[in-house]
């Protein structure tokens, strides 16, 4: 007994004997399992298959006044998204160019019109348009899902842009009580100033990162290129780190002698990252090591620590956005898991590359290289 519900076909067709026969070559179809409804007239085929229940139409090239190519563009036009075959007269020149060009998914002529051809003709046509309909809701979910990922991202960039500015004044307030404090000599509330202000300059990084990548999302994150050179920029950093950093020392290793074009802040910023990570994630050891070398093409600059290290299975994910290896593997340091992604884009802008090199228990090594412009080395 059949189960499967029957494919329903309407016939757009003006002479009854064209009805009787594709009637006649559908029921022999041996696996087929077809339905046939017919319509007589352009203006009720049409109304038809606007509205009607059917899977598929079989439209006839020749309606009265009118052309089944005709009546074809005009339900094209207003949404009919059905397979449409079209049955075309023997002699009929180029129709089943025509009728592609319109919008058909197949034509046959009526001399063809046996049962094996048509029923490929027909399940192929169904087929087709299928998946032609989910390509289709695919690409619209994907851009409603982008849509929705850049509102989103829009919403953070404003909402972390509004808390910037009573954060810049809040810490302009705690500098100044901190100077009259100490003008003043009460060093505690001094104390509780100069607190206040580490505190607000880790929220202003944690609002700087939140930007940058809402930045970076919409494509938006501005980059001031100019020519610098290198070993004077690590020289400030070391510098500048190493002065909030009392426990481990940072040493430097090499030397490149070398300009290189590129955004130094941002370059900075990335060193900064890594130096400040380094001092994150590897607290209780002495020593943190920065390397820099040079050959004809590009400077490398590795940043390593002696702390427990990274697992080779996440090298790749901590790259991505807020990702943070489990806090029992790492305690309990603070972050948002945005620094490395952040820096690893800034690499990639500027035409670089970034990777680690560590393995669990003995410390991570974080280097990136940066092109060297020959005209100026
Ligand atoms: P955050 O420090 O805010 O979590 P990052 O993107 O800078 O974000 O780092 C992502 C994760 O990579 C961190 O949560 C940490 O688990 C791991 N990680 C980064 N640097 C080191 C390091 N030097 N040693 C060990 N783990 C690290």
């Amino acid at each position: 007994m059949e189960t499967r519900p029957a494919t329903k076909i309407l016939l757009i067709e003006d002479d009854e004997d064209d009805y009787i026969l594709l009637q006649k070559v559908l029921t022999k179809i041996p696996k087929g399992h077809y339905t046939l409804l017919w319509e007589r007239s352009y203006t009720s085929g049409l109304a038809f298959m606007l509205t009607g229940d059917h899977d598929l139409c079989v439209l006839d090239y020749r309606l009265g006044a009118h052309t089944g190519i005709e009546l074809l563009k005009t339900a094209r036009n207003q949404g009919y998204n059905r397979p449409i075959i079209l049955l075309t007269g023997a002699n009929e020149g180029d129709i089943d160019i025509l009728a592609l060009q319109a919008g058909a998914d197949d034509y046959i002529s009526k001399e063809q019109l046996q049962g094996e051809l048509l029923h490929r003709i027909i399940r192929y046509a169904i087929e087709r348009k299928k998946a032609e309909h989910e390509r289709e809701m695919f690409i619209s979910e994907q851009i409603a899902a982008q849509e929705l990922e850049s509102k989103r991202n829009e919403f953070i960039g404003m909402v972390v842009h509004e808390l910037k500015t009573p954060i810049t004044s809040l810490k302009g307030y705690a500098q100044l009580l901190y100077k009259r404090c100490l003008r003043t000599g009460d060093e505690q509330t001094a104390q509780f100033a100069s607190r206040m202000d580490t505190q607000i300059t880790k929220l202003t990084a944690l609002v700087d990162d939140f930007l940058d990548v809402t930045r970076l999302a919409e494509g938006k994150l501005q980059f001031v290129e100019d020519y610098f050179p290198f070993d004077t920029l690590i020289a400030e950093i070391v510098q500048e780190i190493q002065f909030i950093n009392e426990r481990q020392t940072i040493l430097q290793e090499g030397i490149t002698n070398k300009t290189i074009w590129g955004d130094r802040t941002r370059i900075g910023q990335v060193i900064t990252n890594l130096l400040t990570n380094a001092m994150k994630y590897a607290p209780g050891t002495e020593r943190i090591v920065v390397k820099t070398s040079s050959d004809t093409d590009t400077i490398t600059l590795c940043v390593q620590d002696f702390g427990p290290g990274i697992p080779k299975t996440l090298h790749n994910k901590i790259f991505n956005p807020f990702y943070r290896i489990e806090k029992n593997q790492q305690g309990a340091a603070p972050g948002l898991g945005l620094g490395l992604h952040i820096a690893a884009e800034i690499i990639k802008r500027q035409k670089g590359h970034i990777w680690v090199e560590s393995e669990e228990g003995k410390g991570a090594t974080f280097c990136f290289t940066l092109p060297i412009d020959r005209e100026h080395n």
